[in-house]
């Protein structure tokens, strides 16, 4: 495992930003914030960094086939002015031709964030799973983070692992990344590795529905 840590100032500028929404305000002032370059953590970005939050983006690279999700991923926290961390995990298993789920990933990404964290003094951090990822993602589902939290707290650590948008169904997440200026060809949740989104997986339909 490596770590390039980037301290970046914004280069681009930024999207206009909205008000935080009262439903998924976090209370912390410092997070980590899992960003992988798709609309869910992407549009959660914004939304913190319209909160006043101080945060600091953590990107996994582990040889994912829409490793382009990566270079978006990097593109908008440039653009929110954000510190961001890509980790490498090249041996993370899982990813076939006929699966896109790799397991435990999640509790992967959310001990690393909490190691992060604990280094950055963060006390905080942020995932985008929400209501329509808990049918094939279990790692994405309320009693599964539940339990992580528990875990963390059961080490002794001070964070807190939070999903803000858990309960929103996809279509309002998209409606917020619209609010927010954030452009469908700027997300990347094409799950096959192609130059361009296949505009064909399940994935790329259920964008174009909700950012219509
Ligand atoms: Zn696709």
């Amino acid at each position: 495992m490596s770590a390039d840590t980037n301290a970046t100032k914004a280069t681009e500028t930024p999207p206009a930003l909205v008000a935080a929404r009262s439903s998924a305000v976090v209370s912390s002032q410092t997070i980590i914030h899992l960003l992988s370059g798709g609309l869910d953590s992407v549009t959660m970005l914004y939304d913190l960094k319209a909160q006043g939050h101080a945060i600091h983006c953590l990107l996994f690279d582990y040889r994912q086939r829409h490793k382009q999700e990566l270079q978006w991923a990097i593109t908008h926290a440039q653009r929110c002015g954000v510190l961001y961390t890509t980790m490498e995990l090249p041996d993370l298993g899982g990813l076939t031709e006929q699966s896109w789920i790799v397991p435990n990933r999640n509790a992967v990404f959310l001990s690393v964030a909490v190691n992060v964290a604990c280094k950055a003094g963060a006390d905080t951090v942020t995932i985008g799973c929400n209501a329509e990822d808990t049918e094939y993602f279990p790692d994405c589902r309320k009693a599964f983070l539940d339990a992580m939290n528990a875990s963390v707290r059961a080490a002794g650590y001070e964070v807190e692992i939070c999903a803000p948008y858990l309960d929103w169904p996809k279509w309002k997440i998209g409606g917020l990344a619209r609010e927010m200026g954030i452009q469908a060809n700027e997300i990347w949740t094409c799950y096959k590795g192609g130059e361009k989104p296949c505009g064909e997986c399940p994935a790329c339909q259920k964008l174009q529905a909700v950012m219509k």
